[in-house]
């Protein structure tokens, strides 16, 4: 029997017509395996997870069966890539199912590697095993964290190869997030002078996900400014958190960037290790445009790229400008706010802020290992062990100068500075070599490495004391690890 997810399918971003996408049914992969379900988030959709896991919901996630209900389909996109406008891009390997009610709200699914698209260019429209458990495993530690971010379903592999730099083979990721519509969409109706088609694009976000933009009092009254803003926000909000969790993208193209504000495309990501600002986590990217300290700029030169598309319809510079102008101070107030989260500060004090500078620059410095650091500082704040963070700089001197000035800091703090901490400050992050772990088990049909990793990532702040050495400093060879836009 075919897999239903129930009867209320809503085709939201189909009813938007023929111009944004080409319908087309997912190309069917050979003898396709569960690799894994995400019971979480099945239970947060309402979706049964044992259902998830049977042969029939194996076929329909691969793109093998029909689902009931879906409509597929694969959207028309353009973008700037490295800064550079790429022209028209588009799903060239994703198939839009639309969108099921769910206790969420409306979620749209999405089969990534489902198969060649009208958009797909050179590609062949697959994803390797490799780049999916990635996107799965990153996707649920960003949720985790509580980083917004698109999700994974499920993950199924067929044994089909798929050529990259080595002979691979085929998996398909089912992504949910309420929209998949990125900067990237305005961009192509814009430049391409399809101004009904921006503007239909625009009044469908907003009337779906932003409907207070259209607030007499915001912006002159003008709801694509307010869109703009609303955007810029959500982005600012984004970005801040990567940075607080030590996240690199890798590719922040704007054809990567969520109108949602949601983190979206994992490819070649990285949580940090030692804390190096510079770090440039994607190895084809040669300038370091990507790098890690380079987000927040990156994602405000993404947001100009989104206001000249929406340009035609805002109609004015000044409001356009001002739309763009709250990230100035978004940005270094969430960022903030995260980061005095993490030093357990629930008050506000104006030496804050260079006490979060000195220890980074300190971090820096070493380079000290990021979410260890954080870790053991939470452990000592929570009564135990200094020397187990002091054992972790070179510059000795340097950290007692500033643990002297964050111990009188954290006398002021009421409550448990330490509680908060271990609650803000994970114990398990999905490291690089972890992933690769997990990778080299799958590729020998052993999933369960997988499941760990999942389950650890989705409690990250937990204890789980016999996944202690999941929790400790990377092995030499995590250094080594290459990570490309190949996926
Ligand atoms: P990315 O750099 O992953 O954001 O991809 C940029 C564009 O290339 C997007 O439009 C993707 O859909 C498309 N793309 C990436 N990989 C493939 C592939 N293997 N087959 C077809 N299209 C792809
Ligand atoms: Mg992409
Ligand atoms: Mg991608």
């Amino acid at each position: 029997a075919a897999l239903e997810l129930g009867p209320a399918w809503q085709h939201g971003f189909a009813q938007l017509g023929p111009a944004f996408f080409t319908e087309l049914r997912p190309t069917p992969l050979p003898d396709p395996h569960l690799v894994s379900v995400n019971r979480r988030l099945a239970a947060d959709l309402g979706l049964d997870a044992d259902r998830l896991a049977g042969s029939d919901a194996v076929a329909a996630f691969t793109g093998n069966q029909a689902l009931q209900g879906a409509r597929p389909l694969a959207s028309v996109y353009s973008g700037h890539q490295f800064g550079v406008w790429a022209g028209q891009l588009g799903d060239g390997r994703a198939i839009l199912l639309g969108g099921i009610a769910t206790p969420q709200g409306v979620q749209e699914l999405q089969l990534k590697g489902a198969g060649r698209t009208p958009y797909s260019r050179m590609g062949d429209g697959r994803a390797v095993l490799r780049s999916s458990i990635r996107e799965y495993l990153c996707s649920a530690a960003m949720h985790g964290l509580g980083v917004p971010t698109t999700r994974a379903l499920v993950v199924t592999g067929s044994p089909q190869p798929v050529r990259r730099e080595e002979v691979e083979t085929a998996a398909v990721v089912t992504r949910v997030a309420p929209s998949f519509v990125r900067f990237g969409h305005f961009e192509h109706f814009s430049a391409r002078g399809q101004l009904d088609e921006l503007r239909q694009l625009a009044d469908y976000v907003i009337d779906t996900f932003y409907p207070h933009c259209r607030a007499p009092d915001r912006l002159g009254g003008n709801p694509y400014a307010a869109l703009l803003e609303e955007v810029t926000l959500r982005t600012a909000a984004m970005v801040a958190q990567w940075q607080a969790v030590g996240f690199c993208h890798g590719v922040m193209n704007t054809d990567n960037m969520s109108i949602l504000g949601l983190t979206i495309d994992y490819g070649p990501f990285q949580f940090l290790d030692a804390f190096v600002p510079t770090q440039i986590c994607n190895h084809s990217d040669e300038t370091g445009r990507y790098a890690f300290n380079r987000q927040p700029n990156v994602a405000y030169w993404n947001l100009f790229c989104l206001g000249q598309a929406l340009f035609p319809l805002i109609g004015d510079e000044e409001l356009a400008l001002a739309a763009l102008e709250p990230y100035k101070a978004a940005f270094p107030r969430e960022l903030e706010a995260r980061m005095r989260a993490k030093l357990g500060l629930a008050s506000e004090k104006s030496g804050d802020r260079q006490l979060v500078e000195q220890i980074l620059s300190l971090l820096a410095a070493g380079p000290v290992d990021y979410p260890i650091f954080w870790r053991r500082l939470s452990r000592f704040a929570a009564g135990g062990d200094l020397a187990a963070v002091r054992d972790l700089f070179l510059d000795r001197a340097g950290f007692d100068g500033w643990v002297a000035q964050y111990e009188a800091r954290l006398a002021d703090e009421a409550g448990e500075p330490g509680a908060r901490m271990l609650a803000a400050n994970p114990k398990y992050v999905l490291r690089n070599h972890l992933c690769e772990l997990a990778i080299r088990q799958a590729k020998l049909g052993d999933f369960s490495e997988v499941e760990t990793l999942l389950s650890l990532v989705q409690s990250p702040f937990e204890e789980h004391p016999d996944h202690d050495d999941r929790a400790g400093f990377p092995p030499d060879w995590a250094t080594h690890i290459e990570i490309s836009c190949s996926s």
